[in-house]
């Protein structure tokens, strides 16, 4: 349903440009739940807001490729089409919950917001529409919960509400950015174990952006790996997590067992990735890599096909190397 070919996203700052995204492709099929992972500044989050046409302009800039969605090239929409695919189409859930929802407003008008100006459904069949809805997502009394404010709910049922009014014009993508990072575990596994319940019931495809493997292993199918700017590895989530070929990868979860790891933290592999205002032409995981050899410094590996699902950028895995070496 989402195809992603081949995107160059950079922003300019002060400092310079930053290449944040160079070159990501993949697919996205529907019903499925694909996790992007990675560390912090890897570009996972740079893609979700490509896609949802988030893009900070001028200082941000789609340099190349496209996001295919059902046929049609969303990069190339003008603001007030891309605005019609947004929370209809396509919605997205960020990491807080309280930056999402109007303080001053009560939820039950938040909720029916999106569905009163895209779809032009009456008051009172919005109304009702949200207050099955908050019964999906959890919220008991639905009837008295409409009339009050963000402040009145603890943070997980705030999560909640925020699914709510993303699921409520019945959107066939949905884009999670960290959705559960801002909560404790308990309620991140009811968040979780919300969205696999939602997938079931409407089929919604989902885009999990996420650096907590916990997360990936509970409900992804797919896994992509992230690493600046690039996919480096994508799979099923048995590929990636029981036969990963990307040392980048190996490192990321190898470093699983220590759940206490917040992202600043999570370092799978000793160094930092590389600067993304001057990116190295070469594989960028070479300074950190310890299987590198000559040729990784100078030439970026092509992507390997190791399976129909699972492929890996990586000269270990690539035939070329070895003609390369022979010669
Ligand atoms: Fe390591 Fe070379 Fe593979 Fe990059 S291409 S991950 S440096 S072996
Ligand atoms: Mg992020």
């Amino acid at each position: 349903m989402l195809s992603v070919r081949d995107l160059y996203v950079s922003f300019r700052t002060f400092g310079g440009e930053v290449q944040a995204l160079r070159g990501v492709s993949f697919d996205l099929y529907k019903g499925e739940t694909l996790a992007i992972v990675g560390e912090s500044g890897c570009g996972k989050s740079v893609t979700a807001n490509t896609i949802m046409g988030l893009i900070p302009e001028p200082a941000g800039r789609i340099k190349n490729g496209s996001v295919l969605f059902k046929g049609k090239d969303l990069t190339k929409l003008d603001k007030s089409k891309m605005r019609k695919v947004q929370g209809v189409d396509i919605s997205m859930i960020f990491q807080d919950p309280m930056t999402a929802l109007n303080p001053t407003l009560k939820i039950g008008e938040q909720l029916t917001e999106g569905l009163r100006t895209h779809q032009k459904v009456s008051k009172s069949e919005a109304r009702k529409r949200a207050m099955e809805l908050l019964e999906v997502v959890g919220i008991p009394n639905p009837e008295e919960r409409m009339k009050q404010y963000p402040h009145q709910f603890s943070g997980g049922m705030r999560q909640r509400i925020v699914i709510a009014i993303a699921l409520i014009c019945e959107p066939e993508l949905l884009i999670a950015d960290e959705p559960t990072t801002a909560l404790d575990v308990t309620i991140q596994a009811q968040i979780l174990e919300l969205f696999e319940e939602i997938q079931e019931r409407t089929g919604v495809s989902i885009i999990l952006i996420t650096h907590d493997l916990g997360v990936v292993a509970k409900i992804a199918d797919r896994i992509a790996v992230m690493y600046a700017g690039k996919v480096i590895e994508i799979g099923t989530k048995r590929e990636v997590f029981y036969s990963p070929q990307h040392p980048y990868t190996k490192g990321l979860l190898a470093s699983v067992p220590r759940l206490d790891l917040k992202e600043e933290e999570l370092q799978p592999i000793e160094g930092t990735p590389p600067d993304l205002f001057a990116p190295p032409i070469g594989c960028p995981f070479t300074a950190r890599c310890p299987f590198a050899m000559e040729v990784c410094d100078r030439i970026y590996p092509g992507t390997t096909d190791l399976s129909e699902t699972h492929a890996v950028d990586c000269w270990l895995q690539d035939e070329r190397a070895k003609r390369l070496f022979d010669k």
